[in-house]
């Protein structure tokens, strides 16, 4: 039998009649962060560094390794998606298992951190032609949470000089049902004929469903701990395996709307 979340789901199509002189517009709101471009890479890349620095030393890589993601996790219950979480959780790890080490140490270690804040994410394949594709039909939106600054260097690399790529663009600390819905109703979205994307089901699905939106869940490589853990039994929202799979799942409302 399916349930109430499941019918309400399915009686949700395309309502094409909205037009552009609607009062109000039909979405798509991306999540950037490991949606639109990938930034797993980049924490993987500088954690790999910090289990070499520790190795050096004469510490267990795996050890390492797991004490860092623990500690990580732990920072987000008081910093958040804060610019000074990550390189702490490696501050942490090198004092950890190096009690005695010099604060030049503990500073070459944050270092390493600090350069996921700093580098430029490669965008995923077909990323760009999606959302060329989408606004053919739909406003588009970009909510992406975390440090503002390193989110602005981001998007403004992503969107390579094409400022009209994005209809409405905000950055957030957190997206919860109130972002959500203030963003919606700063920019006269209806939720009902509109959809989130992302690849988080905590902080991207969870709370677009919630306030009424439609979703679409990319799997990703993440952060799995904190955005997909604990969620894997949500249900009333499509699943693709890639962002140019979005194209299909569209295609498919379209043919039957
Ligand atoms: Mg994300």
């Amino acid at each position: 039998m399916l349930s109430s979340v499941m019918l309400e789901y399915l009686s949700v199509g395309i309502n094409f009649e909205q037009g552009e002189d609607s009062d109000m517009k039909q979405w798509v709101i991306f999540d950037g962060d490991n949606t639109l471009w990938d930034i797993e890479c980049l924490y993987n890349q500088a954690r790999q560094n910090l289990i070499k620095e520790l190795a050096d030393l004469g510490v267990c890589p795996e050890e390492a390794e797991i004490f860092q993601r623990m500690t990580d996790v732990e920072l987000f219950q008081s910093l958040g998606y804060s610019q000074e979480r990550f390189p702490k959780s490696f501050s942490k790890t090198l004092l950890h298992f190096k009690p005695l080490s010099s604060d030049l140490d503990v500073e070459k270690v944050e270092e390493m951190a600090r350069t996921v804040f700093t580098s430029n994410p490669t965008p995923f394949k077909g990323a760009a032609k999606t959302i060329h594709w989408l606004k053919r039909h739909f406003k588009i939106g970009l909510l992406s949470a975390g440090p503002r600054q390193s989110q602005l260097r981001k998007i403004q690399h992503f969107c390579s000089g094409d400022d009209s790529l994005f209809d409405a663009v905000e950055v957030v600390s957190l997206k919860t049902p109130d972002v959500l819905r203030d963003f919606c109703l700063g920019n006269n979205i209806n939720p009902s004929h509109s959809w989130m994307i992302g690849d988080s089901l905590k902080h991207d699905i969870k709370p677009a469903l919630s306030i009424g939106l439609n979703a679409i869940h990319v799997n990703s490589e993440n952060w799995s701990e904190l955005e997909v853990d604990g969620h894997l039994q949500m249900m009333g929202f499509d699943k693709v395996g890639s962002i140019e799979e979005i194209l299909g799942v569209f295609e498919e409302k379209m043919e039957l709307a």
